[in-house]
């Protein structure tokens, strides 16, 4: 009989392999085959050495690449055959630090084990807030240092009883290694706190929330990354009583509703949106509403979508439990006050949120890292990310080449920074609006995070071109204190850049990129906005901009679109073809002044700002309470039955919107319905982006086109330019993993200045 040749190999994997249950996979895989030797998490992966037969060897790896655990994601693959070595078992080793980094998985909603468990009698764990396992539960919020042991985490406050002890140390088990393991004895607890009384008793602080819920309370609730503010959605008065004290007017709140039947009774769901929905990164989900959905009108002002997401942690689960006197849906909107960062430690909730909370559902495990709710709005085959956080975060975009250590430190509004290096770009949870010294404190303290977690030491630092955005000051003094080399990237080819590396565009490759966009600082110092630039990642050349107009007050008219409508018609010389619009002969008066003077009056081609101006104009809005309302309710209107569109045109190398300015104040004057005008500017635009590219393509041969800015969020623009440049035969990049809106920029920086460099 022939003899079992036994043979050795080592095996290095990186990617997302740490707390994603990796290492009782290896050892349960590796008893399957009668393989002997180790496996141990390093800070730079999995480590892995196995003695067995050549057959079982290969399967096993077979089996490692092919069918990893389900959250566990394989960036890296080696393996070095060797001899044998002497091992008698198989066994799981102390991690071990090592140079290199190593990405951390982000949070995952429960599973469907935990949740069954939750709903068992008698289970350990029934009813337990806290229930997790190896395939859910807190990650990247939770984690201090690598490598990802519970000791660097926030549960290191918690010992563990004799049970999960033993659940923890034993391999078969799902909880082998889940670093947040806990139970009722040993772990985290909740408790309700306001007014006089202070609820202890965990079953009876979630009655008693819930009770104040479905009185039309307010709830402030200690999530995963941060807090909630929640309130009865079927309640118009207490929304109303939300919206006022969170001093937020009328942008969306989200929705969060039990389970995905209570879904259907109020959205058109569809088989993507389902499965983004239960899937283990729990977004919000974008959705059209459906007419006979009861929800309060006041979650979503003027919209036809409602944003939706399912309990993720047990804590919501226990929380919305169905039953016959609650409401089954909530409100769940940042607890922050508004424009400053997501509040996640009880002292701070309980300070900040005090006038607005009836109560507060506070918990004992700490947050580490605040991380807001991701939110994607899924179209026709195409899934648009509007925000890239939670469930995402801090997952790597991987590169197509190898880059320098970076940061990217991004833009003002929504601000994300990137910190990259080799063929991983660490794009990071959203971060905020960078207007005041508490974001700007919470970005500064998250960059040293990611530098740490994922040891990064920068050597060049990218930042916008903008001198005043706190993120290039950012970076500039970091640059004069430490010496990296600085990047200036201009905002627009930041956008597109992000959009062609998404899309594996080679380096090198001129594409034509449509930067539709709020603002961004130009090369010639003027705001840009309405850009068609021809690209590359190195370099871009202006061939068209939206005409340049006025902004009478700068952000003031932003806040105030008939300022930017007014505007409009003073310079294309039309005020006296207006005389029946929104205008009041006062306001009219004093902002003519102000044009006639530019006292305050800059000058730009942006995208957003023409919006603005034509809604203002068409009678949508005048004021707005967050950015891009008068925009979005414009896109609202839109009639798609109606064909026709507004002129613009092109000549030398601006777009001119006076043609369709004079066809907008035509169709004013005859009466014609709002939502033939939003169509027939919507149309127009459409046609314009297929002009410029027919236009371009001429000259230059180019057929592929990116869309990158906030414009594209616009989903009714998205659609109709799609359809026309398909029609023609363009081939139209878009945004795949990160939004189109400034929350995209920093990891266009990143790949611009690597790009850069090489010259
Ligand atoms: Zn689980
Ligand atoms: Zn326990
Ligand atoms: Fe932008």
């Amino acid at each position: 009989m022939m003899k079992n040749l036994r043979v050795g190999t080592s095996i290095h994997i990186s990617g997302i392999v740490q707390g994603v249950g990796f290492r009782p996979f290896v050892y349960t895989l590796a008893q399957e085959y009668q393989l002997t030797g180790w496996v141990r998490n390093t800070t730079a992966g999995v480590d892995i050495e196995v003695n067995g037969d050549t057959k079982n060897i290969n399967s096993f790896i077979q089996q490692l690449q092919n069918h990893p655990p389900p959250l566990a994601y394989i960036e890296e693959f080696s393996n070095t055959p060797k001899n044998a070595e002497d091992f008698k078992a198989f066994e799981i080793r102390q991690s071990k630090n090592s140079s290199g980094f190593q990405p951390i998985s982000p949070d995952i909603a429960i599973c469907s084990d935990c949740q069954l468990e939750l709903h068992t009698p008698g289970d350990p764990r029934y009813r337990y807030p806290f229930i997790n396992c190896t395939n859910c539960g807190p990650r990247f919020t939770i984690i201090k240092e690598i490598p990802y042991d519970r000791a660097n985490t926030t549960m290191r406050d918690f010992d563990f009883c004799p049970m999960c002890k033993s659940q923890y140390e034993l391999p078969t088990d799902r909880r082998f290694h889940a670093q947040p393991v806990a139970c009722a004895v040993c772990g985290p607890e909740i408790w309700l706190e306001g007014g006089e009384q202070s609820i202890s008793n965990g079953e009876a602080a979630i009655v008693a929330a819930r009770v104040l819920l479905s009185e039309g309370g307010i709830l402030a609730i200690k999530g995963l990354g941060g807090f909630h503010l929640a309130c009865n959605a079927y309640d118009e008065q207490a929304v109303a009583k939300l919206r006022l004290l969170k001093n937020r007017p009328a942008k969306p709140f989200a929705l969060m509703l039990p389970d995905i039947t209570a879904v259907e009774d109020h959205c058109e769901l569809d088989v993507i949106a389902c499965k983004l929905l239960t899937g283990p990164k729990s977004p919000i989900v974008i959705m059209s509403r459906k007419a006979n959905s009861r929800i309060a009108s006041g979650i979503a002002p003027g919209q036809k979508t409602l944003g939706v997401i399912l309990p993720y942690t047990p804590l919501h689960v226990l929380l919305l439990e169905r039953s016959e006197n609650f409401p089954l849906a909530l409100v769940m909107t940042s607890g922050n006050i508004s424009g400053l960062p997501l509040i996640k430690d009880n002292d701070e909730a309980i300070d900040e949120l005090r006038d607005i909370a009836d109560a507060f559902l506070l918990h004992n495990r700490e947050i580490e890292i605040r991380c807001d709710d991701s939110v994607l709005y899924p179209i026709k085959e195409t899934l648009l990310v509007l925000r890239r956080s939670r469930g995402y975060a801090p997952t790597p975009i991987r590169t197509q080449s190898p880059l320098p250590p970076i940061l990217a430190a991004g833009a003002e509004l929504k601000n994300t920074f990137c910190l990259a290096k080799g063929r991983r770009a660490f794009s990071s949870h959203y971060i905020g609006d960078l207007k005041n010294y508490e974001s700007f404190d919470v970005y500064q303290k998250a960059i040293r995070h990611y530098e740490a977690l994922f040891r990064i030491t920068p050597e060049i630092l990218a930042h916008d071109l903008h001198p005043d955005y706190l993120s290039t000051r950012y970076a500039q003094k970091r640059a004069q204190e430490e010496g990296q080399r600085l990047i200036a990237v201009q905002h627009h080819h930041a956008h597109l850049a992000a959009c062609m590396a998404e899309n594996a565009i080679q380096e090198g490759t001129p594409i034509i990129g449509l930067a539709f966009d709020g603002t961004g600082y130009g090369t010639d110092g003027t705001a840009w906005g309405g850009e068609v630039l021809l690209a590359t990642y190195q370099q871009f050349e202006r061939l068209y901009h939206l005409a340049p107009f006025p902004l009478p007050g700068g952000d003031l008219a932003i806040k105030k679109p008939w300022r930017t409508g007014l505007a409009l018609l003073h310079m294309a010389n039309m005020l006296d073809d207006a005389s029946q619009t929104i205008l009041n002969q006062t306001q009219r008066a004093i902002l003519l002044h102000q044009l006639e003077t530019r006292i305050n009056t800059p000058m730009t081609s942006s995208m957003g700002r023409l919006f603005d101006g034509f809604a203002a104009l068409a009678g949508v809005r005048c004021e707005i309470s967050y950015e891009g309302q008068a925009a979005i309710e414009f896109e609202m209107l839109v009639d798609r039955a109606i064909e026709g569109s507004y002129p613009f045109t092109l000549q030398k190398t601006q777009i001119l919107w006076q043609p369709a300015l004079e066809a907008l104040l035509f169709d004013l004057k005859y009466g014609t319905p709002t939502s033939t005008i939003a169509a027939r500017f919507h149309n127009g635009l459409a046609q314009l982006a297929l002009d410029v590219c027919i236009a371009l393509k001429k000259q230059t041969g180019i057929h592929q086109v990116a869309l990158s800015g906030g414009v594209w969020q616009n989903t009714t623009l998205l659609i109709k330019t799609y359809q026309q440049l398909s029609r023609y035969g363009f081939d139209i990049l878009l945004h795949q993993q990160l939004p189109s809106n400034d929350g995209g920029i920093a990891f266009g920086q990143a790949i611009v200045a690597a790009q850069q460099l090489k010259n």
